[in-house]
């Protein structure tokens, strides 16, 4: 038997897709299935965004495209970042990629060399670990959990700085939670950054415009502006713009940062498709009320999950203020049994199997987020879905005992 690359060895399938095709295997033979499990945004993007495909085939070139992105594209992404408050970007910071999980592969492999060390905050989104393993970096993680609505300190920033990863990375607002660091947390931590130099800082904030309860996004770069030179912000359409399958992601970086990935790019995909770059400018220059009406019916998705999370004794349940995740912590229900089944539960991943198989609700164990006392439901199902798949999770929580 031939062997694979050593790195493969490390290279694991996301936890959450197996959740997902569990899910998906279940409704497939007839079972009645409420799935909270993928994070995808369940709207489809404006009629403009297909009349700019419908229009870019008309005009195909039949050649190959730019590696970094076409012009109009990096422009439209300019002008997006300026009206979120990051100025002062041109076309030699931006790069495209297929997606912002593909932006951030690149930025890992242009980034850290095997044995470098990666910062992060835990709960984090799946994939930092399983691309920072594939890559061979050591993984520093952060605890931030539920106690501390699942943020970190700036004394918690500063211990691991002092540490000297190669990159830090945040995630703001955050998958798996939804808490948004507000405006005075961000600049807090800042003002940490800053004094570490030797640190690259990758800001992973593609919710930055799904956003409740007035909250603002802010970037490090707004309050430090001398961290510009190290701050990589990336951003993606898919949640936004309810284009996940797209796949168009970007980063604002430095120049040096932005090439490297240019150049990664022009030795693997060589462009992003040109459909889906003429969906991009449509998405980013074309008329808003599709993502807006989405993030207000998100933040009312929201105020109803919380109603019932709150009224189930022994769960604790920061309130997030963006993205469209809810990250309970369910650990009361550790140590009991389900009664109509007779499953013990020890632990995040039997809680989920014990919900999916008694109830037909698919959730993800927090420990594909590296917290295993919570769960995290993804709300974006159709509203009718909703309430049902809440009661189901509330009554299964007083079947335990
Ligand atoms: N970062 C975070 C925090 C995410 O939640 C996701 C998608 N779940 C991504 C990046 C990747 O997004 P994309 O679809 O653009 O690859």
């Amino acid at each position: 038997m031939l062997d694979l690359a050593q790195r493969m060895s490390r290279a694991k399938p996301s936890a959450i897709m197996a959740v997902a095709n569990k899910a998906k295997a279940l409704k497939a033979q007839g079972k009645d299935i409420i799935s909270f499990s993928i994070g995808v945004p369940n709207f489809l993007p404006g009629p403009h965004v297909y009349a700019a495909v419908e229009e870019a085939l008309k005009h195909d070139t039949g050649q190959y495209g730019s590696n970094r992105g076409p012009d109009a594209l990096l422009d439209a992404f300019i002008k997006h970042m300026e009206q979120i408050g990051l100025t002062g970007y041109g076309r030699e910071n931006i790069v495209t990629g297929d997606g912002a999980k593909h932006v951030l592969y690149n930025l890992f492999e242009a980034l850290l060399n095997e044995g470098d060390t990666i910062a992060f905050p835990v709960p984090y989104w799946t994939s930092y670990v399983d691309i920072a393993e594939i890559v061979g970096a050591e993984i520093d993680l952060i605890p931030a959990l539920a106690e501390q609505n699942y943020k970190i300190t700036p004394q918690q920033l500063e211990e691991a700085m002092a540490r000297k990863p190669k990159v830090f990375l945040f995630n703001n607002p955050s998958n798996p939670t939804g808490m948004v660091y507000g405006p005075d947390e961000v600049k807090a931590l800042a003002d940490v950054l800053v004094k570490y130099p030797d640190t690259w800082i990758i800001t992973d904030d593609i919710y930055n415009r799904m956003l409740f309860d007035g909250v603002e996004y802010t970037n490090f770069i707004m309050h430090q502006p001398a961290l510009r030179d190290r701050v990589i912000f990336v951003d993606s359409l898919s949640k936004t713009y309810g284009m996940p399958g797209w796949r168009l992601g970007f980063a604002a970086a430095p120049t040096v940062v932005a090439n490297a990935v240019v150049t990664l790019n022009s030795n693997h995909i060589t462009n992003v498709s040109e459909m889906v770059n003429a969906a991009g400018v449509a998405a980013l220059t074309g008329p808003q009320d599709v993502p807006k009406q989405k993030c207000r019916e998100f933040e009312s998705k929201r105020d109803l999950v919380m109603d019932v999370l709150n009224s189930i004794e022994g769960v604790v349940c920061p309130r997030p203020q963006g993205a469209f995740y809810v990250f309970p912590d369910i650990s009361c229900a550790f140590g009991k049994t389900h009664g109509p089944t007779g499953q013990a539960i020890a632990n995040d991943v039997d809680f989920c199997n014990a919900l999916l198989e008694s109830k037909g609700v698919a959730c993800v164990p927090g420990s594909a987020f590296g917290a295993p006392r919570s769960i995290r439901i993804s709300y974006t199902c159709p509203t009718p879905q909703l309430q049902p798949g809440m009661d189901r999770i509330a009554s299964f929580f007083s079947e335990l005992s």
